[in-house]
């Protein structure tokens, strides 16, 4: 009904808005027939689905109402109901590890509060990581002696964020028994730890263990 409404008044106001909404409502009680709002209810209601549709072009030289129609008049009945934009996806590019270590692979805790808080993870740097830069980080953690081998890059899609991540696989010679990682069983992975799809794709994608 807000629709045909929205059209036939040419109101570019935007249609979910609940101010917008009450005001349509009201409007369209003052006028309602009296004894018949039933009937006026389901009119508009079927005008809606089979003329002035959702989608496509509304049907105006069918309509009923054509002559009263202020956007057909105009000729911009696609411009009604105006809606709210969809905010855009942020894009957060991912350089994701997958580091293995006498059999094992590293995991890591996620940060407490945020996107996927405290659950685990594969190890991560923010950005599109190169070779160079991910062995200094390595070093840094305690890693040494890695063969670094590019994988297959991921895309995962929340409902605010896409995460475009490049993959590495790290056979990691040295490891630092006191290093931040916690390694693990394949068995381990799929039986005990919660990875997060994001992280999963990455690994089943690339098979690492
Ligand atoms: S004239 Fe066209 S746009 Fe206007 S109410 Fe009818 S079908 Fe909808």
């Amino acid at each position: 009904m807000l629709r045909v409404v929205t059209r036939l008044t040419a109101d570019s106001r935007e249609i979910s808005n609940t101010k917008f909404k009450n005001e349509i409502t009201a409007a369209l009680q003052e006028i309602y027939p009296v004894d018949k709002c039933g009937i006026f209810t389901q009119s508009l209601m079927e005008l809606g689905a089979v003329v002035c549709m959702p989608n496509g072009t509304p049907r105006c030289t069918e309509c009923p109402l054509q002559s009263l129609c202020s956007a057909c008049a105009a000729g911009t009945q696609p411009a009604y109901p105006v809606k709210k934009k969809k905010a855009q996806r942020r894009i957060e590019e991912k350089t994701v590890l997958l580091m293995i270590h006498a059999g094992r692979l590293a995991l890591q805790k996620r940060a407490g509060s945020g996107l996927l808080g405290g659950m685990w993870e594969l190890p991560n740097l923010s950005g599109k990581a190169d070779t160079a830069q991910i062995q200094k980080w390595l070093e840094k953690c305690g890693i040494t002696d890695c063969r670094i081998q590019k994988g297959s890059p991921v895309c995962h899609i929340f409902t605010h964020i896409e995460w475009h991540m490049d993959s590495y696989l790290i056979e990691c010679g040295k490891a630092a028994p006191d290093s931040d990682f916690t390694w693990i069983t394949e068995q381990a992975l799929e039986k005990e730890y919660a990875l997060p799809t994001a992280f999963k794709k990455v690994y089943t994608q690339n098979r690492p263990l």
